[in-house]
């Protein structure tokens, strides 16, 4: 494929960027496949125990000379990733959309993501503003400042490929942090190719070790990255399972995480919605992606007199979903990313039905090439064990209310905190869900769905879903630490709190 030459993927590729690229004999491969056609599209040499050592070895060289760099000067470096990731959107959308599944608008979408960061990550390397605070002595002041952390971990999921590394890329790299990136197994190319353009733009100014990355299994080389006392930070972005295994590892040596986990998210529909609305945003949130968001609508909480129009709305909407090759335009949901995925759909379905669900629309698996299923919607009770769980997959749960504060209680319901919304043009319903006694996630929207969020606000989630933030407003503040100085600029000896110390009264 043209594509995959551009973007310079040809031949078995090296795994490891060590402010070069580090391959040879020796190293265990990994097969990378299309969820869409079950064919092999490309061959990785995994990340040895030495290749990591000589990584971190020279990640941290690479810090130690990015660190002193002014931050605007790093923001450059940024100005032109985005440019670079420009003349690429298309091919690595397409790369995004082959390797992961989703459809190509939504790989194209995810490479405009990674533009967006890099964008606001150049406006943010002259804004990292520290504070100065009156001092109660006479002749001092106290100052705060931001400094960067140091040689920072980034994992990542198979869902997003390429954009939830460039959100951390982008900011920690305006912070003046180096990195050492983790993908998915299950997405190593688009790692290689993002790789790639990172290293066009790094080689220009001269700033190679900055970036790198490592590709293996998470049990040997995520485990390593988890352990090692000199990575200061871990953003850790997968299941809560596993992000429950990495904020033990990493606490327990004190070190710090950004997690960005599982969500449960739930869109309420009140009497008084935007019916057509609601029903656009809810399919977008269910079946975009093949129900493989973070974000993605899991529930439906909808009141009991819109329930049968926004049901059959919605059920009529399902009918036509265009399933097939997220490469050609009229798809609408690609294939789930693998056996594994299906298997877990299939399991929580009949889990459903076991509970003593109803099913309001069949999901099953369409055999033939690929892990292609059809989407599934199915009238739930809340607290049926499988609906509290996440299940990655298009699986949608219909929830009846009756008031608002019936909405809110079910929606507050779940372990996850992620995403939520409300359709409604009632003034009272949308500002309680968004008070304190309202959703209790890290995102509410309202009159839109769940999913879709954009870069300015700062994204992530309560609860199970780990606190973390990534993306826009302050969460750089995670990538650096905070650097308070008392400055006497007198030349009295004056203790704070007025405390007198050997001195005469
Ligand atoms: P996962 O937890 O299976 O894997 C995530 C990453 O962890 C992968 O890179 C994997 O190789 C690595 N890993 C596995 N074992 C490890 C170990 N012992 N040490 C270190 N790393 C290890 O998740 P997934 O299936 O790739 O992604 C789907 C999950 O991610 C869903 O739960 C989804 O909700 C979540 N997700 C959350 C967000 C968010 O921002 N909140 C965004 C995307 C995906």
């Amino acid at each position: 494929m043209e594509f995959m030459k551009e973007l310079g993927l040809e031949g078995v590729l090296s795994g490891t960027y060590a402010g070069e690229w580090i391959s040879g004999e020796g190293r265990d491969q990994l097969v990378s496949v299309s969820p869409a056609t079950g064919e092999t599209i490309g061959t990785i040499l995994q990340t040895s125990e030495a290749d990591y050592e000589r990584v971190m070895q020279s990640s941290t060289e690479a810090w130690k000379k990015w660190r002193m760099t002014p931050a605007p000067i790093r923001g450059l470096v940024i100005r032109d990733l985005a440019d670079e990731l420009r003349k690429f959107k298309e091919p690595l959308g397409k790369l995004v959309s082959l390797e992961m599944g989703k459809i190509y608008q939504e790989g194209l979408g995810e490479v405009q993501e990674m533009i967006d960061i890099c964008d606001f990550a150049v406006g943010l390397s002259r804004q990292l503003y520290g504070k100065t605070m009156p001092s109660e002595r006479p002749e001092h002041r106290i100052q705060e400042q931001w400094h960067p952390l140091g040689v920072i971990g980034i994992i990542t999921a198979f869902n997003f490929p390429v954009a939830v590394y460039a959100w951390n890329a982008a900011l920690a790299a305006v912070c003046g942090d180096a990195m050492i990136w983790k993908p998915s197994s299950k997405t190593p190319l688009c790692a290689v190719a993002v790789q790639n353009i990172v290293n066009r733009v790094a080689k220009r100014h001269d700033c190679e070790g900055v970036f790198n990355l490592i590709i293996g299994k998470g049990s040997t080389v995520g485990e390593r990255l988890l352990q090692d006392k000199r990575v200061p930070l871990v953003s850790f972005t997968g299941s809560v399972p596993m992000g429950r295994h990495v904020s033990e590892t990493v606490g327990r040596r004190l070190g710090r995480t950004i997690l960005e986990l599982g969500g449960n998210n739930a869109v309420v529909v009140m009497e008084d919605a935007d019916i057509d609305n609601a029903v656009n945003s809810v399919f977008f949130g269910a079946v975009g992606t093949s129900g493989q968001r973070c974000t993605s609508t899991r529930r439906v909480l909808v009141h009991k007199d819109v329930k049968g129009e926004f049901v059959s709305k919605l059920v009529e909407k399902y009918q036509h979903v265009r399933i097939g090759d997220p490469l050609d335009s009229s798809t609408v949901m690609g294939p789930l990313v693998d056996e594994q995925a299906i298997v877990a759909y299939e399991r929580a379905m009949d889990e459903v039905k076991k509970a003593g669900g109803k099913i309001l629309y069949a999901g099953e698996r369409i055999e033939g090439k690929g892990s292609f299923v059809k989407p599934c919607i199915a009238e739930v009770k809340n607290d049926f064990k499988i609906v509290q769980e996440e299940t990655f997959a298009p699986l949608l749960y219909i929830i009846e209310i009756d008031s608002i504060d019936d909405a809110i209680e079910k929606h507050n319901d779940v372990p996850q905190g992620l995403s939520s919304s409300i359709f409604t043009r009632n003034f009272h319903y949308a500002e309680k869900f968004v008070s304190p006694a309202g959703s209790d996630c890290g995102m509410a929207n309202i009159n839109l769905g769940t999913s879709g969020a954009e870069i300015g606000g700062a994204f992530g989630g309560e609860k199970e879903t780990g606190g973390g933030r990534e993306s826009g407003s302050d969460a750089w503040k995670l990538y650096m630490r905070r650097l308070t100085s008392a400055i006497n600029y007198g030349s009295e000896f004056v203790l704070a709190q007025g405390i007198k110390f050997g001195e005469d009264d």
